[in-house]
């Protein structure tokens, strides 16, 4: 199964075009002020490390990328204790020193069995930088291109099925939360908007809680000794009748356009949860009625080793 996709090579010199990525979208649904400091004027954000839940899932999709990139082209098999020493060894590198990192591990093999077991399909490419035109162009001129990192595209029997890898440690994936996955939607419509057509997609959700008490842990299990026992490893089927892509491409393009087209209005937050958001100290600079000079002292403030321009990915967005 061969796929053409826009590469970034194909969009040429990166000063013709802006991308649009589902990190970038959940500022904007965040707060819209927020996203234009960060996208318009250039201040850095805090670089931040995940931790607690999201952090588990970023070492499980480490472990995910690992193993469907060693299964190109043919099913996913257990693996030998050398290939267990392998997905180890790769993944220690960035998460070696995290303390749940052999927790983690430990659900890892376990899901590589559960997939061996009832996984029916073969991988045919694994964390795929993809790019999308949108068919919009900013006020300057410039381009506007869907851009993310989809999971897995897999070949289920010659139908061509996209897969999101989901974690969570206490509210289990249903099919009608993943309505509100404006990512989910996302990675669909940028096959769609290439010519792909998706034929399906599996979320395959792992939930990585981990008991304070060891003998609590089970692999493939949550909930042992409550009445809300739970298999770990649970897969969501959804065909393309089940989802309106219109629907979410038109709401896409709407606020794409309020970004980078329209008439350029970006209104504040300004709610008690501001005081978790990387550029809350502006407030109390804007606050002085000088808005230029807010920003440059932000740009001063923020555009430190401590802070960085964050690329225009999602490649860390917990999932
Ligand atoms: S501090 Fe509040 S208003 Fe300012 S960018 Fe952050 S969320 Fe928006």
């Amino acid at each position: 199964m061969k796929l053409n996709l826009l590469t970034r090579e194909d969009l040429g010199n990166p000063e013709t075009y802006v991308t649009v990525s589902p990190s970038q979208m959940a500022m904007w649904y965040r707060c819209r002020y927020a996203w234009k400091l960060s996208k318009i004027d250039g201040v850095g954000q805090e670089n931040y490390r995940e931790s607690g839940a999201a952090n588990k899932g970023l070492i499980f999709h480490a472990f995910m990328d690992w193993l469907h990139k060693h299964c190109i082209g043919r099913p996913i098999s257990r693996l030998s204790p050398s290939g267990q020493m392998k997905a180890l060894e790769h993944v220690q590198l960035t998460y070696g020193a995290d303390a749940d990192f052999y927790k983690v591990f430990t659900i890892f093999l376990a899901y590589v069995d559960w997939a061996a077991e009832n996984e029916e399909g073969v991988p045919i490419a694994s964390e795929i930088e993809a790019f999308a035109n949108t068919g919009l162009v900013t006020r300057d001129g410039r381009k506007i291109f869907l851009h993310g990192f989809i999971d897995l595209l897999m070949d289920v029997f010659g139908k061509l099925i996209l897969i999101d890898h989901k974690s969570h440690t206490n509210q289990p994936w249903t099919k009608s939360r993943l309505f509100y996955d404006h990512q989910f939607m996302f990675y669909w419509l940028l096959l769609e908007l290439q010519g792909v057509q998706v034929d399906g997609a599996y979320v395959n959700a792992v939930n990585l809680f981990i008991p304070a008490d060891e003998k609590k842990f089970d692999m493939r299990l949550v909930g042992i000794g409550s009445k809300n026992i739970r298999p770990r490893f649970e897969r969501i089927p959804l065909g393309p009748h089940e989802v309106n892509l219109q629907f979410y491409l038109d709401e896409f393009l709407r606020n794409i356009k309020q970004m980078w087209c329209d008439e350029a209005v970006y209104p504040m937050r300004l709610s008690s949860d501001c005081q978790y958001c990387t550029f809350r100290d502006h407030i109390e600079l804007d606050a002085t009625g000088n808005e230029s000079a807010s920003i440059a002292t932000l740009k001063v403030r923020h555009n430190t080793k401590d802070f960085e321009l964050i690329d225009d990915t999602d490649e860390l967005e917990a999932s």
